[in-house]
């Protein structure tokens, strides 16, 4: 499957990936996602998103016994020049499990899927997750068929170029109700299993993260003609206050972005008369990230700046019971926070019970060709996904413990 898959999408110049939504390479990837089902006798389903789903058992007479299934799987489309394993490392591992355990005759008691969400990194029309934020409902079908990419296409014509019907798009509770558990499996991002020795470890929670716009005034002006004392330079405030994120987010224990930034008029020979930077902030603690921004915030106003929030997500957990049962299982295995968003948090936010496995990424780049994990750590993200399938395909219902 990994052969098959490395030159999708594949760019000579940076020998990353570019696997963008609706684009030519995901209906490649989206050919083959079918192809392997077909190959494992899986019934292939979409949702109103065009999720795909390949299962294992009948999703709807599990519904009505009151047993819904459980799935697993991830995405296989990538951000600009990203690596080969972020995403279609769940969905390869997915379908290995389900070969391991047709191998050895299990019969699920309970429907086994597989799922390839689609546009999770949010590479071409800048939301990520919105396969899964438009099936649960937290993105409305209309705001996703507005969205555009940098072309100017909105989704609504991605879509339709694509041959699908962008108004048949929307929350897809049906879908929803089939899967009884989902747990994704995913390539570590960031460093921490190779410092534990380590190659798999259980997700505990994505954590709370949020963005802020960081406005600057200044005034434009010459850049040879007017002296020192008498400028008012936008970047000055700008500038101390990217120094000022990393500080914080040292002494509070976070983590802070300035990575986009815009300013006016922007000529190499004018003085800025505005700057508007973004921040990002993340962290274990909410009472950290909070902390944090509000030290920018304050260095931010002393030289006349604005902080507006933009966003602001709290702490997902995943689910209390689900999680110490797989841990039980797994034998003790580390468990992670992850500051990296994923569909597992999507849905778990919609109240379906949700674990996830990372397997270990030695040097923790991600997002970039260098993104690695090495082979017999994958096998042994494979054997657990395969414990974890038959546990819970096999034994009780995975709602019975409640959610947390
Ligand atoms: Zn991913």
């Amino acid at each position: 499957m990994w052969a098959e898959l490395e030159p999708v999408g594949r760019s000579e110049r940076s020998g990353g990936y570019r696997r963008f939504a609706w684009s030519r390479a995901d209906q490649d990837l989206r050919e083959w996602f079918a192809a392997e089902s077909a190959r494992r006798g899986l019934d292939l389903t979409e949702d109103r998103m065009g999720n795909q789903w390949a299962w294992w058992g009948d999703p709807d007479e599990a519904v009505r016994a009151g047993d819904p299934g459980v799935v697993t799987g991830s995405h296989l489309d990538s951000v600009p020049d990203g690596g080969a394993f972020d995403g279609p490392l769940g969905v390869v591992s997915a379908f290995s499990a389900v070969d391991a355990l047709q191998d050895k005759g299990f019969r699920p008691q309970r429907p086994i899927g597989v799922v390839n969400f689609v546009d999770e990194e949010g590479a071409r029309f800048g939301v990520a997750c919105a396969g899964s934020r438009v099936i649960t409902g937290a993105m409305t079908a209309r705001r996703a068929r507005g969205l555009t990419d940098a072309d100017g296409t909105t989704m609504a014509e991605a879509l339709r170029a694509a041959g699908r019907d962008p108004h048949e798009i929307g929350r897809d509770d049906e879908t929803l109700a089939r899967v009884g558990a989902f747990v994704e499996l995913h390539v570590e991002q960031g460093r921490a299993l190779v410092d534990l020795g380590e190659p798999v470890a259980l997700g505990t929670d994505i954590w709370p993260h949020g963005r802020w716009r960081l406005d600057f005034p200044g005034e434009a002006n010459h850049a040879g003609t007017t002296r020192l004392e008498d400028r008012h330079d936008a970047m000055l405030g700008f500038a101390g206050a990217v120094l000022a994120a990393r500080e914080a987010a040292t002494t509070h224990g976070c983590v802070a972005t300035v990575g986009k930034v815009a300013v006016t008029p922007g000529g190499v020979n004018a003085i800025p008369s505005a700057v508007t930077g973004w921040l990002d902030a993340r962290g274990a603690s909410p009472r950290a990230v909070r902390r944090a921004v509000a030290d920018v915030r304050s260095m931010v106003e002393q030289v006349g700046g604005v902080v507006t929030e933009e966003s602001w997500t709290p702490s997902t957990p995943f689910d209390a019971s689900l999680g110490a049962r797989l841990r039980t299982l797994l034998g003790d295995v580390p468990v992670l926070g992850t500051g990296a968003g994923h569909d597992a948090g999507i849905l778990a936010n919609a109240g379906v019970p949700t674990a996830m496995l990372f397997v270990r990424n030695p040097t923790g780049v991600s997002h970039s060709p260098r993104e690695h994990a090495e082979l017999p750590d994958c096998l042994e993200g494979v054997a657990a996904l395969t414990a974890v399938l038959e546990d819970l395909a096999g034994g009780r219902s995975p709602r019975a413990g409640g959610r947390a």
